[in-house]
């Protein structure tokens, strides 16, 4: 018998590096091996991709190359952008409710601290309203962060009248766009956007780098200390092989934003269509899709409820069809608490708990969205037979 294909439903999570990503790679690893702080070629050779690194990942977001920081990931993104409040000399901070656990922790941490922390409510459709931001903010306020785009639910922010708002009470703003990042058009001068997080390994670079953009003249708060690299700020040898990738990756998600973002459209108008109308007792949790209207939702990202189904149930189903999709975030797998952000959208326990989420990227087809649903109605159904639930 033929192995079964994997269908790899869970982009959001992480994707599968480019295979012109690895080949990218592979020079800083075999020949370019250089510590990019060394005065010889090959530590040349290495520095100078650094820089062309940074000045192709400026490009894509209308930043200047000395505003990007390459960091180990996402997280430790998040983490400086957000400990650089300690520098504003104001003692508030504002996040939103629907924020990933890494800027959520960090601020948590902030305000054991002693910092004060207002989180901000989203709307059933998991977008934060510029009218929550405008109750919350004070003159002391030296920080909002709210994510560009959730990691759940897909829901995409507005962040240019977020960002303007903070500015209106001289508070900077920061936004984690690890979801958004080579995804949407970002421009962070139109945006009024001071800081910005990223990360290689949710477009097809590897995992284990990431960036943090600050503008000019803001202040950035190292969270390490050490030899001097990326300005002081995140010093340690640069993972040139990675940083190499991620140059890589950012480049082809330059060029063909516009046809993945059609393509995952297409395959996810077609897989929600068909879900909620082929199975009984199923929502789709944030924004709508109403004509093909994408400006409030990334184009590949679906999370549903299943009425009678636990979600874990259905995905480890799923699994062993080699089906791979998640319940909540992944970042929060492992225990049994139901999602926050789906809690915050207005998800009963029992709701969230009955959810997974699709996230269709690049390299997904037509026949494996098919192939998906026929698998969900087959197993939700059988779930719901196996437990007497009617509907
Ligand atoms: C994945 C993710 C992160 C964490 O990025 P890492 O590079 O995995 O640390 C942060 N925020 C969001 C919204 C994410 O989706």
């Amino acid at each position: 018998m033929v192995e079964k294909k994997l269908i790899y439903m869970d982009n959001a999570a992480t994707t599968a590096p480019d295979s012109r990503v690895v080949e990218a790679m592979l020079a800083y690893m075999t020949s370019a091996y250089g510590n990019p702080s060394s005065r010889y070629s090959i530590g040349y050779e290495a520095k100078n991709l650094i820089n062309s690194v940074r000045v192709t990942a400026a490009k894509l977001i209308g930043a200047q190359p000395e505003e990007i920081y390459f960091t180990a990931n996402g997280t430790e993104a998040d983490n400086i952008a957000l400990q650089s409040l300690k520098l504003t000399g104001k003692r508030h901070l504002i996040v939103s409710a629907i924020e990933h656990p890494a800027v959520l922790n960090t601020a948590r941490q902030l305000e054991k601290e002693g910092f004060l922390l207002s989180c901000l409510k989203a709307d059933k459709n998991g977008i934060i309203q510029p009218e929550a931001l405008e109750a919350a903010i004070t003159p002391d306020t030296g920080l909002v962060s709210v994510m560009f785009a959730n990691n759940e639910i897909g829901s995409i922010q507005p962040i240019k009248k977020l960002s303007e708002i903070a500015h209106r009470f001289g508070s900077l703003f920061h936004t984690d766009a690890v979801q958004a990042f080579g995804q949407l058009r970002i421009n962070v001068s139109d945006l009024g956007i001071d800081y910005l997080s990223a990360s290689a390994h949710k477009i097809y670079g590897p995992k284990g780098v990431g960036l943090l953009y600050a503008r000019r003249n803001v202040p950035v708060k190292a969270i390490s200390y050490g030899g001097g690299q990326e300005y002081d700020l995140r010093p340690g040898t640069e993972n040139t092989a990675a940083i190499a990738g991620f140059g890589r990756a950012i480049e082809l998600a330059a060029e063909e934003m516009q046809i993945r973002a059609v393509n995952e459209q297409k395959l996810s108008v077609h897989i929600c269509n068909r879900i909620l109308r082929e199975i009984s007792g199923v929502r789709l949790n944030g924004p709508e899709i109403i004509d093909n209207d994408f400006s409030k939702r990334l184009p590949g990202n679906m999370n549903f409820s299943f009425e009678g189904v636990r979600g874990i149930s259905l995905a480890l189903r799923l699994d062993m069809e080699k089906i791979c999709v998640s319940t909540g975030s992944a970042c929060s797998a492992g225990n049994d608490r139901p999602s926050h952000v789906l809690s915050a959208i207005g998800l009963s326990d029992a709701e969230a708990n009955s959810s997974i989420r699709i996230t269709i990227g690049k390299n997904n087809s037509p026949e494996e969205a098919d192939y998906l649903v026929d698998k969900i109605k087959e197993i939700a159904e059988e779930i719901r037979q196996l437990n007497n639930y009617r509907i």
